[in-house]
């Protein structure tokens, strides 16, 4: 199957998120481990557990960017599955797709230029959608939620991987120094670019809690929505079924 390109959005904030991936495309794996320290590979494996993805199964990871989580999905489907990887911008497809081919992850991998708010595939099609660290530069995020909804098959599930808030005042105000003073140093330092990564630290701030955005795919439909904290907070998992 072939879906075709998508005529990017070009509102304010879409044109800053596009700017802000494509000047961190070829450092962004780099950046990750060390920002993370390594632990978002055990959050992407943790999505991997909870997605109840089988042999077979099709799954859209949507804003997959470098493609780890589409990786991991790829093994776990194998040759009678499939794996879409949708993102918005074309330098991270870029580095993504150079990077899977590199590891050998391929045969059942699809790469397509999409925006989240507006999946360009059919209705009750993929059995597993993942966005992983993408929700909280889609500008409309409710209209997101809903588009990919509307692409789940019944008995589908979506997993939501994002930053969130982190549950105890004092890892709240360690994360705070952390985000704001240390993270756009270590931008400047690695990256060149201390201005994208200050653009993280606010989009982190701005983006709902582990509540509101539960809240957020109920009213568009998702059942059984529930939530795992990880690294307290910092980081959380929301799931919800389409039926
Ligand atoms: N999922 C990958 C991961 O976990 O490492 C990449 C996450 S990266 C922080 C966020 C990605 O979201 C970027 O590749 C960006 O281009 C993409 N993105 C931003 N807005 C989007 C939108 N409206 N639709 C689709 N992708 C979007």
């Amino acid at each position: 199957t072939h879906f075709g390109f998508r005529q990017v959005a070009s509102d304010e904030k879409a044109s800053m998120v596009a700017e802000v991936f494509h000047s961190v495309a070829a450092k962004y794996d780099v950046m990750n481990d060390l920002m993370s320290m390594g632990v978002h590979r055990a959050w992407k494996r943790f999505t991997l557990e909870c997605s109840g993805v089988r042999s077979g199964d099709r799954v859209l990871d949507i804003a997959g960017g470098t493609g780890d989580i589409t990786a991991l999905m790829s093994k776990r489907v194998g040759d009678d599955g499939q794996v879409v990887l949708a993102d918005i911008n074309a330098s991270m497809l870029q580095v993504g797709r150079g990077k899977l081919r590199d590891r050998g992850v391929v045969s059942n991998v699809e790469f397509v230029q999409a925006n989240a708010e507006a999946l360009p595939f059919p209705d009750n099609y993929f059995d597993a959608i993942t966005i992983g660290f993408g929700l909280r530069n889609v500008t409309d995020k409710s209209k997101a939620l809903a588009s990919m909804y509307r692409v789940l098959k019944p008995g589908g599930r979506l997993l939501v991987l994002e930053f969130s808030k982190p549950q105890y005042d004092w890892l709240a105000s360690v994360y705070d120094t952390y985000s704001f003073k240390l993270l756009p140093k270590m931008g400047e330092l690695v990256a060149n670019d201390s201005e994208s990564y200050q653009y993280l630290a606010e989009s982190i701030r701005m983006h709902p809690d582990q509540d509101t955005l539960a809240g957020m795919m109920s009213d568009v439909g998702f059942d059984e929505v529930k939530y795992f904290n990880l690294t307290g907070g910092i980081v959380a998992l929301h799931r919800g079924y389409k039926f």
